[in-house]
């Protein structure tokens, strides 16, 4: 399960305020953002009203049983046709695998709503493309929805290194695409270059990697510990 937490309100306006986004298209969460309490339909309906008080025209809304799950998120949105076009932009209170999941479906704008902190367990094999490293700190609302952290090789959070040769990391050009090109060519599709020209940098705290404190209590979390220990 990867858990979230919801992201301040302030943080949230700040990024849709950064380009305009005034008319918005809420999607939550029925799988693990419900059981973190950041997705489900109280968690939405609560955020849509955060965001009318502030000014924000909310011209639909949705929780869809997996954001994760891109067939899933295809058929769900299927009757929403109408309100996604009078979208601005599409806020998606979920993991990180999910915004990723809903950015590569739409061709709205996403942001995320929430920062994943953690897996809450071990990690699995996951069939899909998207990865989330659990950085507590989610910026892909400054990157189309593709996560600096694992489509970069390196990890670049500010741009690319120069390296990439013909739309392929440097790394391993037979099997992967730099992850920057793959960034920059959906903000330019989404006429959102200016993103690039104009925010500033993005400092990573690597410390919000490290999951919050009660969540390091579980039992779960001192077998894993002492499973680290002995290799
Ligand atoms: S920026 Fe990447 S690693 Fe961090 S929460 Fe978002 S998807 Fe996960
Ligand atoms: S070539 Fe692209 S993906 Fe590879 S390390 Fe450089 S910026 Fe990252």
């Amino acid at each position: 399960m990867l858990v979230s937490e919801r992201k301040p309100l302030e943080e949230i306006l700040g990024l849709l305020e950064r380009e305009g986004r005034r008319r918005l298209f809420i999607l939550g969460c029925n799988g693990c953002a419900a059981a973190s309490g950041t997705g489900g339909e109280p968690e939405v309906l609560e955020l849509k009203e955060e965001l009318e008080r502030a000014g924000k025209e909310v011209v639909g809304w949705k929780v869809l049983d997996f954001l994760c799950q891109k067939g899933l998120i295809r058929a769900g949105l299927r009757p929403y046709e109408k309100e996604l076009a009078a979208a601005e932009a599409v806020l998606a209170a979920t993991c990180g695998i999910g915004v990723q999941a809903v950015a590569a479906v739409l061709e709205e704008p996403v942001y995320p709503a929430c920062n994943t902190i953690s897996l809450g367990g071990v990690r699995g094999e996951w069939p899909g493309a998207e990865r989330c490293l659990e950085c507590g700190q989610c910026f892909l609302g400054l990157t189309a929805g593709i996560c600096p952290l694992t489509a970069c090789t390196k990890q670049l959070v500010n741009g690319p290194c120069g390296g990439a040769k013909e739309g392929r990391c440097e790394f391993e050009p037979d099997a992967r695409p730099c992850g920057w090109e793959l960034i920059y060519e959906r903000l330019k599709k989404q006429g959102r270059l200016d993103l690039l020209r104009k925010s500033p940098p993005i400092f990573k705290d690597h410390a919000k990697m490290q999951p919050p404190k009660r969540l390091r209590q579980t039992t779960r979390w001192a077998v894993e510990l002492e499973e680290v220990a002995r290799r």
